[in-house]
């Protein structure tokens, strides 16, 4: 810890950091940096007073189809990258896609989420015409996960009726980002959440935690800049090794970490939409659970169809479905008996 952070008074900190004051970088260096129990969940108790004040007690569900696990990336933390030659690969149907929806639609999810890694196989045609089809036979949010596109596709895209983006930056760190991305620039990435934002998609973004060589100060970086480009959404999970990727023997992140990054970046940035991510899950269940008490108000819930589910191996153990491990009812059950209805509707971010 600098001396800055040791002359530091937490407890004015997350007093200020609460009232909606902003932190400066090494203020959320110092927060991140806490490892006294009772400060860390001081620090929770605040991020969930500002959810509440900022979001309401309503958890929002967004159903996830992980559409395809081909993708002509090579990202070195990610089991779907291109040379991973053991990966079974599939991609569905677009009926297929547009009748899963349709599943989603009779459940309490308002948006469903189409990901899947950069296909080529699925144009921006294509992917146009699934879009319209679940605009059309559904009230569904349509939001992507598809990866970085040119500006014209994006463009079809909205026109098509998809309102939302997910685009990660992974990391504000450009130097180690274009280690984990080869061929890739942080820079390219950051120009397409850019896009986004001006074409009018409500706009996700969003890191890993304990990524290799990533510091203290690179998880202060992404909050401000999460912060600066004003993301709508905002999705922080552990890094997870897989066995088949070139990271495969670095350590996973830290779900305490990951807790910590979720409530400063609700202290920070009010009133965005940020979920409890399935990763925190893989590491401890139990966090994904204790999430919602630091900051968390949405749930993805995967409906990806049970015979690709388990081939979807981004990071080892997410094959956790609503048809196997995670049946809805339980889900909604869980949040209604902690006092957080589900919400209804499209659960858009409110705006200051
Ligand atoms: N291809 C798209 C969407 C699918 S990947 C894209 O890259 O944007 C979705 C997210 O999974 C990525 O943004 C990344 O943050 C996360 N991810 C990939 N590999 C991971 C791993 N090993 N551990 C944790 N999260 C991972
Ligand atoms: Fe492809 Fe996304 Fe995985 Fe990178 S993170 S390899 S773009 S699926």
């Amino acid at each position: 810890m600098t001396s800055t952070s040791e002359a530091m008074d937490t407890g004015d900190l997350i007093a200020r950091a609460e009232e909606g004051l902003g932190l400066a970088r090494p203020e959320i260096v110092h927060l991140l940096s806490l490892d006294d129990p009772a400060e860390i969940e001081a620090l929770y108790q605040a991020a969930d007073r500002v959810r509440r004040r900022c979001v309401g007690d309503e958890v929002h569900l967004r159903g996830v189809i992980e559409f395809s696990n081909h993708c002509r990336n090579n990202c070195t933390y990610c089991g779907l990258r291109r040379d991973n030659a053991k990966l079974a690969r599939y991609r569905m149907e677009d009926d297929e896609i547009v009748e899963c929806a349709l599943g989603i639609a009779e459940g309490p999810c308002g948006t469903v989420v189409l990901q899947a890694g950069e296909d080529p196989a699925f144009t921006a045609e294509r992917l146009c015409g699934i879009i319209s089809a679940i605009r059309a036979r559904t009230p569904l949010a349509v939001t992507l996960s598809v990866g970085r596109w040119p500006y014209e596709d994006l463009k079809a895209f909205r026109d098509a009726g998809a309102s939302r983006y997910l685009l990660r930056h992974e990391t504000a760190n450009a130097s180690l980002y274009e280690s984990l991305c080869p061929g890739r620039r942080l820079s390219d990435r950051i120009e397409c959440i850019r896009h986004l934002k001006r074409l009018g998609f409500e706009t996700g973004m969003g890191c890993m935690v304990g990524l290799p060589g990533q510091t203290v100060e690179d998880l202060a970086s992404d909050i401000l800049l999460m912060q600066e480009m004003d993301a709508d959404m905002i999705g922080i999970g552990p890094f997870i090794p897989h066995g088949d990727t070139p990271l495969a023997g670095h350590p996973p992140g830290d779900a305490e970490m990951v807790l910590k990054m979720l409530a400063v970046t609700r202290l920070v940035t009010r009133d965005t939409n940020i979920p409890a991510t399935t990763a925190l899950g893989v590491l401890r269940a139990e966090a994904r659970k204790r999430a919602f008490f630091a900051g968390a108000n949405v749930f993805m819930p995967v409906y990806t169809p049970k015979k690709y589910a388990p081939d979807y191996q981004i990071y080892p153990g997410k094959a956790v479905s609503v048809h196997e491990d995670m049946p809805l009812q339980e889900v909604v059950d869980y949040f209604s008996s902690i006092g957080r209805p589900i919400g209804a509707g499209h659960g858009a971010r409110r705006k200051r």
